[in-house]
C-alpha cells in the first residue's frame, strides 16, 4: 500500500489500524468472516473501473470481454455449489438481493409470510422502516415459547389463514436446522411461491452440512460475505423458468452497473468453496459452535433453543443481570466482538436485548479448535461475571491478545503494509 502510505496517509492510517484491529481482536460477530488473500486481490484490482450493464454476451458497453469471463466463471461456480438451474452474480448486497425476490414476484399490499425479527428474521423480511414491511402486509410467524424452535404446524395454520402470496424462509439469528421440506410442503398447501433466504447458512449448505433449499424452493437469496466467506455481495439463484424475469428485475429493474472487482472476488470465493479444504472448514465451524456453546452451558449459561445445529448460538444474559447491550460494550474494551441480540419473547428493546449472539465462522477461519474455544468461553464469562472491574477487563485483554497472536490472520500483512 505504498502509494496509499504516501498520498492519503489518513486513509491508509485507518486500514492499517482495522488490519491490528481484526489481527488482535476476537471476532465473534456470527454473520462475519475473513476472505482470503485472493479474494482480497481480486476485489481490490482494476475491475472496479469497468462499466458492464446488462450480462455476458449481452452488454451496453463494449470492452467487457475480460469481465465477461469473471462474471461466467462466478455464475457457473454457484450453479455447481449449490445445484442451481439460474443464477444471477450481480445484486450488490443480501438485501438487494431480497428485493429483487419480491420486486419480481409481488405487488404492493401483497401477503407475505416471513419470520419474525424479533425471533430471528432479517430486517428485509418484513422491518417497518425497511422497503419489505412499507410495501407488503408481512403477516410474521414465530417460534414455540417452550422449545425456542420453529413450529410448523403453527406455521401452515397461519399460511391457511392468511393465504400468502409468498412465504418466505431464511433467518440471521436462528441456531437450530431449516426444514426447507416442510415449508415446501406448507407453501404447496396453500399455493404460495416459497423463498429462501440462506444469507447466514450458504457456507454450511456448499458443503452439505444442512438441507440444501434449492431442491425445494423456487427462489434462494444469499450474501457472499458470511459463512461463504467472500467478498461483501448478495446473488440470486433460481429455476429456469424464472431466470428471465430476475435477471431484468436486478438490471435494469434495481441496478446500474454491476461492481465487476467484487464479481471477480465471488468467483474466488466459489472456487474455494469447492474445494475439499472448504468442507473440512465448515466442519470444523460447527464442531466449534458445539464446543463453544456447551462450554458456556457448563459455566451455567441459558442457550437459546437449548443449543446449537449451526454456526451460531444466543445467550440469554437475564440471570446474569447484564443486558445484550452492556455486555457486548464490555467485551468491545476486552477485545472481544459480539453483537446484542434480542432472545424470542425479549421483554427488553431491541436497542437494549437481553441476549447476545455468538457466531464461530472467523476464529475458525484463524485455526482454532475445540481447545480454543472452552478459552473464549471463559474469557467471556470473566468479563461477564465481574462487568465493573477494571483491572479484570485489562487481564482478558491481554490474554485474548495472546490468545490471538498464535493464530495470526494475513501472514505479516501489517509488517507489508507498513514497508
Ligand atoms: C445478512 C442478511 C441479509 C442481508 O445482507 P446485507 O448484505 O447486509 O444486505 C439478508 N438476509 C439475512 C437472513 C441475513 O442474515
Amino acid at each position: 500500500m505504498g502509494n496509499l502510505k504516501r498520498k492519503d496517509p489518513e486513509v491508509y492510517r485507518a486500514i492499517l489500524e482495522e488490519t491490528k484491529r481484526e489481527n488482535d481482536n476476537l471476532e465473534l460477530i456470527a454473520s462475519e468472516n475473513f476472505v482470503s488473500e485472493e479474494v482480497l486481490e481480486a476485489q481490490g484490482s482494476v475491475m472496479t473501473n469497468k462499466y458492464a450493464e446488462g450480462y455476458p454476451g449481452a452488454r451496453w458497453y463494449n470492452g467487457c470481454h475480460n469481465v465477461d469471463i469473471v462474471e461466467e466463471l462466478a455464475i457457473e461456480r454457484a450453479k455447481k455449489l449449490f445445484g442451481a438451474e439460474h443464477v444471477n452474480v450481480q445484486p450488490h448486497s443480501g438485501t438487494q438481493a431480497n428485493m429483487v425476490i419480491y420486486f419480481a414476484m409481488l405487488k404492493p399490499g401483497d401477503t407475505v409470510l416471513s419470520m419474525d425479527l424479533a425471533c430471528g428474521g432479517h430486517l428485509s423480511h418484513g422491518h417497518t422502516h425497511n422497503f419489505s414491511g412499507k410495501l407488503y402486509n408481512i403477516v410474521p410467524y414465530g417460534v414455540s415459547r417452550k422449545t425456542e424452535m420453529l413450529d410448523y404446524d403453527e406455521i401452515a395454520s397461519l399460511a391457511k389463514l392468511h393465504k400468502p402470496k409468498m412465504i418466505l424462509a431464511g433467518a440471521s439469528a436462528y441456531p437450530r436446522l431449516l426444514d426447507f421440506k416442510a415449508f415446501r410442503r406448507i407453501a404447496d398447501s396453500v399455493g404460495a411461491i416459497l423463498f429462501v433466504d440462506m444469507a447466514h447458512i450458504a457456507g454450511l449448505i456448499a458443503a452439505g452440512l444442512h438441507q440444501n433449499p434449492v431442491e425445494y424452493a423456487e427462489f434462494v437469496t444469499s450474501t457472499t460475505h458470511k459463512t461463504m466467506r467472500g467478498p461483501r455481495g448478495g446473488f440470486v439463484m433460481c429455476r429456469k423458468e424464472f431466470a428471465k424475469k430476475i435477471d431484468q428485475e436486478v438490471f435494469p429493474g434495481l441496478q446500474g452497473g454491476p461492481l465487476m472487482h467484487v464479481i471477480a472476488a465471488k468467483a474466488v470465493c466459489f472456487k474455494e468453496a469447492l474445494q475439499p479444504e472448504f468442507k473440512e472448514y465448515q466442519k470444523q465451524v460447527l464442531k466449534n459452535s458445539k464446543a463453544l456453546s456447551s462450554e458456556f452451558a457448563k459455566l451455567g449459561y441459558r442457550l437459546v433453543a437449548r443449543g446449537t445445529d449451526t454456526h451460531l448460538f444466543l445467550l440469554d444474559l437475564t440471570s446474569k443481570n447484564i443486558t445484550g447491550k452492556d455486555a457486548a460494550t464490555v467485551l468491545d474494551r476486552a477485545n472481544i466482538t459480539v453483537n446484542k441480540n434480542l432472545i424470542p419473547f425479549d421483554t427488553k428493546s431491541p436497542f437494549v436485548a437481553s441476549g447476545v449472539r455468538i457466531g464461530s465462522p472467523a476464529i475458525t477461519t484463524r485455526g482454532m479448535k475445540e481447545a480454543e474455544m472452552r478459552k473464549v468461553a471463559r474469557l467471556i464469562d470473566r468479563v461477564i461475571s465481574d462487568p465493573q472491574n477494571e483491572s479484570n477487563i485489562n487481564a482478558v485483554r491481554s490474554d485474548v491478545k495472546s490468545l490471538a497472536k498464535k493464530f495470526p490472520l494475513y501472514k505479516n500483512l501489517v509488517k507489508r503494509m507498513e514497508k
